[in-house]
């Protein structure tokens, strides 16, 4: 039996400007992005990825339920009629991206509507998931949502949070972090990273965060911190810093986080060695960044020669 890595989250359909002028259609968003970058560094005996969401019943959606399915993860999505993907377009004006969002009524806030996937989760599982996930979600379906991965986690589940603050997603930052260390809680590792945790939480380093989220009942923390380095802490212990590589060219930081825990995660599951684990997250992301887009094609011998 492979083993299992769970993605929840929103995928969208990305808009994106080509040389020409015209717009590519794509599909992204951070929990899919890590699921998908983990489907590209194993193999499909060895490591079964789903992605769990929710889309509607028209004809995006029924492109996103492909493109997934084409990238070798299993779509376990909910159908919810008169709904659509949430969606988001790229703009660039000289060299600078921004983005503009259209998710208030995406499919995907219902996606805790059906949690069956959940109820078989046990032992040799990896469940994933963000404070977009969160954010997205009505307050009984966040309730729902973190029940059903507490039980999981009960029958042997590996519990995994990245908190990706994203204040416009809430009503009010004081929201969003009481339901940022919620979430948190029901999970045996937290991926935050420090940038975003220090405007938000009033951390004045790493320690703080890594502090935070272990006191708040993680197992293992890994506080990110783009180039600079990174904080891993155990609750059993271990401790240490990790200076990534500088990268040679950075293109695009897009996905750089959802990379990183990606190989993180992948290596975490088959050796269980912090270290190492780190060493490929930061190879994978130094990867990422080099070229734009927030899918960007990698085998793990990629890896190794980035290393
Ligand atoms: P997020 O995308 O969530 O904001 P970070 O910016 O903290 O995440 O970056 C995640 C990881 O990507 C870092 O831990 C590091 O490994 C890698 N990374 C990001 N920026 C750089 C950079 N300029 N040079 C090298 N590695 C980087």
């Amino acid at each position: 039996m492979p083993m299992r890595f769970l993605a929840i989250g929103e995928c969208m359909v990305e808009f994106s400007p080509t040389p020409s002028g015209t717009y590519a259609v794509g599909f992204a968003g951070d929990t899919f992005n890590t699921a998908w970058y983990a489907r590209q560094l194993t193999d499909t005996e060895k490591l079964d990825v789903g992605y769990l969401s929710a889309v509607g019943d028209d004809a995006l959606s029924g492109q996103l339920t492909d493109f997934i399915e084409a990238a070798g993860i299993r779509p376990l999505m909910a159908r919810v009629p008169g709904a659509a993907p949430g969606m988001y377009m790229i703009f660039l004006s000289e060299g600078e991206r921004s983005f503009q969002y259209w998710r208030s009524q995406s499919a995907a806030r219902h996606l805790a509507d059906d949690l069956t996937a959940l109820e078989t989760a046990g032992e040799g599982d990896l469940l994933y998931f963000s404070g977009i996930t969160v954010a997205i979600l009505a307050e009984a379906a966040r309730d729902r949502l973190l029940a059903a991965l507490q039980a999981a986690a009960g029958r042997g589940a590996e519990i995994v949070f990245d908190p990706n603050l994203r204040p416009r997603l809430w009503p009010a930052s004081d929201e969003m972090c009481r339901w940022t260390m919620k979430a948190a809680s029901v999970a045996g590792i937290v991926l935050p990273s420090f940038e975003d945790e220090a405007c938000h939480f009033k951390d004045t380093d790493e320690a703080a965060t890594a502090a935070r989220y272990l006191a708040n009942g993680a197992r293992l923390v890994v506080v990110k911190n783009g180039a600079g380095p990174i904080l891993v802490r155990g609750a059993d212990g271990d401790s240490f810093q990790y200076q990534p590589e500088p990268a040679s060219t950075v293109v695009d930081t897009t996905a750089a986080g959802d990379s990183f825990n990606a190989a993180f995660l992948v290596e975490y599951m088959e050796r269980a060695r912090t270290r190492e684990a780190v060493r490929a997250g930061c190879a994978l992301a130094a990867h990422v960044i080099g070229s734009r887009g927030a899918l960007v094609p990698v085998t793990r011998m990629d890896l190794i020669v980035c290393r």
